[in-house]
């Protein structure tokens, strides 16, 4: 991975070069954005061009350094890792505290990678600020994160935080089409569909989970207006298989009615995402008002917030099924 590889986030590659050109790198960073945004491949470009022997803003990708560091094997470029759920200060000193006074052992830096920091415990955090706080000269340490709210004040304020602005939709599109070679309607609607994150994108158009999440969205949304109490039950069950992405669940639904809508306003087939399902939404469309689509897709948002929250998986989506077969 190099900054000519990454797609977007140009403030904080901006960021990254002017601290090597200008030799201020700092010990701390945290790079904080959502799952999928991009954050180990910025901290893993930075590495590999902080420990290039030709010391230039973009890595020369023919030293021992570069190419053990494109390889993962990389001897002063560490990543902590974690078992369960947290990071535990045991992890922290064993991984971190415990050898970071050793010299690097053979480059300019000796960096280390945390990712899902919020995981740390606040015992954790605070075995780690004493590094942060008093870091031998080649030390860097880069924390990752999608929810710096876990990291205590007294972290974030020694750091260099950067924050993960969503990508450009030109950038997502270039990339998807030229370099993943989709067709243009697929890749306008892993556009809609990612906000922004490229990492979303990427899942959507080449991870199979992803296409049965369409499927069933799809399946679902199209015959719920003629459903029973019965099939709204099975559809529930059949739901459930995919609690674990019940985030993206809801986003796809949310597309479905953006979508009516968007036919209802445009009568323009060429402006809606799931374009197979042309008379399905030219159906709905006619049926339903703009008052119910609107109450549709705020039941949608009200649903995902409850799930947010964890509250009871098969109250809130039978509640939010109703909602959605109302005419
Ligand atoms: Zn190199």
């Amino acid at each position: 991975m190099n900054f000519r590889d990454i797609v977007g986030h140009e403030d904080i590659l901006k960021h990254f070069k002017s601290s090597i050109e200008m030799d201020k790198v700092a010990h701390a960073y945290i790079i904080s954005g959502e799952v999928g945004s991009g954050k180990k491949a910025l901290a893993s470009a930075f590495a590999k061009t902080l420990q290039c022997e030709e010391q230039k803003s973009e890595p020369c990708e023919k030293c021992q350094s570069c190419i053990q560091a494109e390889s993962g094997n990389h001897p002063d470029i560490i990543f902590v890792t974690h078992e369960k759920s947290v990071i535990s200060v045991n992890d922290i000193r064993e991984q971190v505290v415990n050898s970071i006074d050793i010299k690097p052992y053979k480059s300019r830096y000796k960096i280390y990678i945390i990712e899902e920091s919020e995981l740390m415990t606040t015992e954790a955090q605070n075995a780690l600020l004493k590094t942060i706080e008093e870091p031998p000269a080649y030390a860097v340490l880069i924390l990752l994160t999608s929810n710096i709210d876990k990291l205590l004040p007294t972290v974030t304020s020694r750091s260099i935080v950067l924050n993960i602005k969503p990508v450009r939709e030109r950038d997502i599109l270039d990339y998807l089409m030229k370099e993943m070679n989709l067709t243009e309607e697929k890749a306008y609607f892993c556009l809609d569909f990612a906000q922004g994150n490229l990492g979303k994108a990427i899942k959507l158009a080449t991870n199979d989970e992803y296409a049965h999440i369409v499927e069933s969205v799809v399946n679902m949304l199209k015959h719920i207006p003629d459903m029973d109490v019965e099939d709204l039950e099975k559809s529930v069950s059949d739901i459930e298989r995919f609690k674990m992405s019940m985030d993206d669940y809801m986003d796809l639904m949310m597309m479905w009615y953006r979508d009516v809508l968007m036919f209802k306003v445009t009568k323009n087939i060429d402006k809606v995402l799931f374009k197979n399902e042309y008379s399905t939404l030219k159906k709905q469309a006619g049926n339903l008002s703009y008052a119910s689509i609107d109450e549709k897709i705020n039941a949608i948002e009200r649903a995902k917030q409850r799930m947010d929250v964890n509250a009871n998986f098969d109250v809130t989506m039978e509640l939010l099924l109703q909602t959605l077969k109302e005419n």
